[in-house]
């Protein structure tokens, strides 16, 4: 390893020219001593200090001035209010890094560590020696850090390739990183990936899903026998970044609102509701929905806070445009298809580099960690993002355990998705599993579903036709709203952190509404299948949300009535009835009609798994028993069947999980 004064006697060595002495005889001791790093000597230099190049530098010119004034002078003491400043090295968007304006040049810009390959090391110097007459010579590595072949110019040796001597390397550590522009500000939602190269004490520090501001050389890596080349950034220093800096509303501006919204309720909704999408008509408790899932619940160490909604319907509807409103006044979101805009997916997934090694790169929805994925054509997905997904969002991770990589991150992420029917138009008659190629257990995860149909409704139509009319008119509705973007923005981040409590005055009032769920289930005669309790977590998870839109700390009877109604409006896009007692949880959860018994026990099943995705027997079985079709005895032989065929597999506490 080199040491700190080596590397001092290094940039003290180019200081010596006299242009640097010339500048360094004029300083004055506050002076700023500006150094453009991006000259061929110091770009070598100033990557391989990474961190410490500033100090090494101060160092140098210390040294310098003390050999000019005497060796007695104290420069360290007298000069100690130097300033440094790397010349060209501005903060600029990853987007804007090309080869035209900045090859080889220092550049620095913010971003997020998408993969991290294992730790590699380079030999910097060495021997190299002929196998023939045993001729050495010594080497150092090119600025590829690639050790030249010699050949050895013994006559008799004919050119022979001279080998690299195990011996007496001097070897450094080196990373290769995959590093991306940050979500906020990528250019039409595609963020740039540069692949980065870290060495010395950096290596090892950086982890996948780090923010960080890099400081370094982007340079081109001229590969023989190659017309087109590789990209990196020789990475010299990498700062920790401050998570977003989310806006905040402005202090009166905030009182205003909170006294608003406690003295007219009725119309501060309706205004706040009307400030969200406002070009699009209509869709209020859609609109309401996504406010609190934009708001979320409360987070405990065993559940989610986060509000999953999934929109449904025929395509061309409003559902896109509504995950792109709902990206405009979130901060750390990304809106992206199903497809997933990078190579790793939604979740998480191995990417080749350009050598061909492969590494494990996060997808959007753990890079969105701590903020929110829209995703439209969600029935899009791949495979693997499938099963994922499912990990995602109720455990809150992704992980990935491929070609020796085995890789876990946090993905607390809100998922709000848009899918369309699978036939093209959605069919009423059947349920949301027969409509949409969506496993059945995925879409149970989901707090709230909402069906978009093109129902012809003439009024509408007539309201509908106004508003647009009006959005192209100066004094229309849609330029007059409560809240602009930005004030709906700051307004949500600031009520986000808002932590409200149950209080025992609605537990009471959250059972009712359950069991009024509940109770539904029972009476419907097609198929009895129990309401789970995660519909009771979506219960309190939107009513927690309710009361931090009323900057509330604790959730009070009007918040249980609110989310009763989104339930009510949300069923009722379905043509299911609350009141009615016709409602269908498993009609919701995806089961198919005309499901197979097979179908609704794999259904159940994940009805009573918990958060790890673990189930007892007995509560399996008796669930199962009370379900359409089944018996305790064919219920019983499902079980048995399964394991035998190790559809499941037994836990070391007695419970079992799918295989
Ligand atoms: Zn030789």
């Amino acid at each position: 390893m080199r040491t700190d004064s080596s590397f001092v006697d290094e940039i003290h060595e180019i200081l010596e020219a006299p242009r640097y002495t010339d500048v360094i005889d004029a300083l004055r001791p506050n002076s700023t001593f500006v150094l453009d790093v991006s000259t061929p000597a110091l770009t070598d230099v100033f990557i391989e200090a990474g961190g410490d190049f500033v100090k090494f530098l101060k160092r140098a010119i210390y040294r310098v001035i003390r050999e000019k004034r005497g060796s007695d002078y104290d420069s360290e003491t007298n000069y100690r209010n130097l300033k440094i400043e790397i010349s060209g090295v501005s903060t600029i968007e990853m987007h804007d890094v090309n080869v035209r304006d900045y090859e080889n040049k220092t550049v620095c810009f913010d971003c997020i560590v998408i993969a991290a390959d294992a730790p590699k090391s380079y030999v910097k110097k060495g021997k190299v020696v002929c196998q023939l007459c045993g001729n050495s010579e010594d080497v150092s590595c090119d600025v590829n850090r690639e050790i030249p072949q010699l050949k050895c110019d013994t006559p008799s040796c004919q050119k022979s390739i001279m080998k690299v001597n195990t011996e007496n390397l001097v070897t450094d550590d080196i990373q290769t990183l995959l590093l991306q522009e940050p979500m906020e500000k990528a250019k039409n939602n595609s963020p740039v990936i540069l692949t980065g190269k870290i060495l010395g004490s950096n290596v090892g520090t950086v982890f996948v899903g780090q923010r960080k501001r890099v400081t370094g050389i982007f340079r081109t890596v001229v590969q023989a026998r190659q017309i087109e080349h590789e990209i990196v950034l020789e990475a010299a220093s990498l700062e920790d970044l401050e998570e977003t800096n989310f806006i905040k509303p402005d202090e009166s501006a905030l009182a205003k609102i909170k006294n608003f919204a406690e003295k007219d309720p009725v119309e501060y909704k309706k205004s706040i509701i009307n400030s969200f999408a406002p070009h699009i008509f209509g869709y209020g408790s859609i609109k309401e929905s996504i406010l609190l899932s934009l708001l979320g619940g409360v987070k405990t160490d065993k559940k989610r806070g986060d509000i999953h909604i999934l929109m449904v319907g025929d395509p061309s509807m409003a559902k896109s445009e509504i995950l792109k409103s709902a990206k405009k006044v979130t901060q750390k979101s990304i809106y992206t298809s199903g497809k997933g805009s990078s190579a790793a997916g939604l979740t998480i997934g191995m990417v080749k580099l350009s050598d061909g090694r492969q590494v494990a790169q996060a997808g959007v929805i753990p890079l969105c960690s701590g903020g929110f994925a829209f995703i439209d054509e969600f029935d899009k997905m791949n495979k693997d993002d499938r099963s994922g997904l499912h990990e995602a969002m109720e455990q809150q991770t992704v992980s990935i355990a491929k070609a020796g990589t085995k890789m876990t991150l946090p993905a607390e992420t809100t998922i709000l998705a848009a899918a369309n029917p699978t036939h093209g138009k959605y069919d009423t008659s059947q349920s949301l599993g027969d409509n949409l190629d969506v496993p059945p257990a995925l879409l149970s995860r989901f707090d709230l579903t909402w069906l978009f149909i093109d129902r012809i409704h003439r009024d509408e139509d007539r309201a509908k036709a106004k508003h647009i009319i009006n959005s192209f008119t100066n004094n229309s509705e849609t330029n007059n709203v409560f809240l602009t973007e930005l004030e709906l923005t700051s307004i949500l981040n600031y009520a986000r952190t808002i932590k409200p409590i149950i209080t025992d005055n609605v537990v009471d009032k959250i059972l009712k509404l359950y069991e009024k769920l509940r109770d539904m289930c029972r009476d419907e005669e097609m198929t009895k299948l129990p309401v789970g309790t995660r519909q009771l977590e979506a219960i309190i998870r939107m009513s927690l949300a309710h009361a931090k839109l009323f900057f509330r700390n604790r959730v009070i009877e009007e918040d249980l009535v609110a989310v009763e109604n989104l339930l009510k409006s949300s069923l009722d896009t379905f043509g299911l009835d609350l009141s009615k007692g016709n409602f269908n949880q498993a009609f919701l959860d995806g089961i198919k009609t005309k499901d197979t018994k097979e179908q609704i026990a794999l259904t159940v099943w994940y009805n009573v798994a918990d958060e790890n995705g673990n189930v007892k027997v007995d509560t399996f079985i008796k669930e199962l028993s009370n379900a359409d079709k089944f018996d305790q005895n064919s219920a019983n032989r499902v079980f048995t069947d399964w394991e035998k065929n190790i559809i499941i597999k037994r836990n070391p506490d007695g419970s079992y999980r799918k295989t």
